[in-house]
C-alpha cells in the first residue's frame, strides 16, 4: 500500500498475488515472517485474541507434535527469546553504538546454532536494524556487506514475491548505499573497526549497483503512477540505465559476487567470535 503523489489524496493498494473472486482479503497485523509463539503473543498483548488463520493453523500442528521439533531443544527458544529481546532493546536505544553492539550480539549468539539459517527470524530482522544502524554510524562498507547478504541470501526466501514491499524497500536502500559509496570510493571513515578492508578488493561497485537497479527498474516500471515507482525511475535514468550500454548482464554481476564472497564469508565467521554481552 502506498500514498499516492502529495495533493493527491489517494491510496493504493496492490496485490502481491491473484485475488480469486469473492476471495476475503485480509491484512496482517504482525511481522508474518516471526515464528508463530512470536506472533500469537503479539496479537494476544495488542489486540487480545487468539489467531486461527491457516498460518497459525498449520504451524501449531507442527509445533504440537509428540517429538519435539529437533530444530527447536529448550536451548533454542531461551536464545531466540534472548536474540528478540536484545532487537527490542537495539530498537529503543538512541546512541549511535549501543544499537549496533546489542545488533551484532543479538546475530552472534543465534549463529552459534549451525541450524539456524539466515532467513529464519528473528537473525533477518536483527541484520537489517544492522544496516540502517551502519549507516547511521557511517559505517557504509559495512552496512553495504550486510545489506548484501540480506539480498543475496535472506529475502527470496523470507518474502518470495518479487514486488513484495519490504523486498524492494532493502533493495532501494542497497542501491543507495551503493550509490554513497560510489561517490566517495576512498572514504575510510569505518575502517580502523573493520578487519577486513573491501575496498581494496577492487570490486566495481558501480556494476552492482546497475545490476540491482535494473532489476528493481524492472519490477516497478508498470506502475506508472506510485511515488516509489517514480523515484526508482529518475535513479534509473540518473545511472544512465536508459541506455542498453549501460546494462549490467548476470554474468557481470556474477562476477563481481565472486569477489565478494570471501568479505562476506568473513562477516558471518566474525559473527561467531563477536564476545561479550552488552
Ligand atoms: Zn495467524
Amino acid at each position: 500500500m502506498e500514498y499516492d503523489r502529495p495533493g493527491n489524496h489517494c491510496l493504493k493498494i496492490r496485490a502481491l498475488r491473484p485475488i480469486a473472486s469473492g476471495e476475503e482479503v485480509v491484512v496482517s497485523y504482525v511481522d508474518a515472517t516471526n515464528p508463530r509463539r512470536v506472533r500469537q503473543r503479539e496479537l494476544q498483548d495488542r489486540y487480545f485474541f487468539t489467531c486461527e488463520c491457516s498460518k497459525c493453523l498449520d504451524e501449531a500442528l507442527v509445533e504440537s507434535e509428540d517429538i519435539p521439533h529437533p530444530l527447536d531443544p529448550e536451548d533454542h527458544l531461551v536464545t531466540e527469546q534472548r536474540a528478540f529481546d536484545l532487537l527490542a532493546a537495539a530498537q529503543k536505544d538512541t546512541s549511535i553504538t549501543g544499537p549496533i553492539q546489542k545488533l551484532k550480539y543479538g546475530i552472534h549468539i543465534l549463529r552459534k546454532i549451525d541450524s539456524w539459517s539466515l532467513d529464519r527470524q528473528p537473525l533477518a530482522s536483527l541484520r537489517q536494524n544492522l544496516v540502517v544502524s551502519l549507516i547511521a554510524a557511517g559505517q557504509l562498507h559495512h552496512a553495504f556487506l550486510h545489506a548484501y547478504i540480506q539480498y543475496r541470501c535472506v529475502d527470496a526466501t523470507l518474502y518470495p514475491e518479487r514486488i513484495h514491499p519490504i523486498r524492494l524497500v532493502h533493495q532501494w536502500l542497497l542501491v543507495s548505499l551503493l550509490r554513497r559509496i560510489e561517490v566517495s570510493p576512498y572514504s575510510r571513515e569505518d575502517l580502523p573497526h573493520q578487519t577486513h578492508n573491501i575496498s581494496n578488493l577492487s570490486i566495481n561497485f558501480r556494476r552492482i549497483l546497475m545490476y540491482v537497479l535494473q532489476k528493481l527498474f524492472r519490477r516497478v516500471k508498470d506502475d506508472q503512477d506510485g511515488a516509489f515507482a517514480d523515484m526508482v525511475r529518475r535513479m534509473h535514468w540518473r545511472h544512465g540505465g536508459h541506455y542498453t550500454s549501460n546494462s549490467v548482464s548476470r554474468g557481470e554481476f556474477l562476477q563481481e559476487a565472486d569477489k565478494l564472497r570471501e568479505p562476506m564469508d568473513k562477516v558471518l565467521q566474525q559473527e561467531l567470535v563477536w564476545g561479550d554481552a552488552p
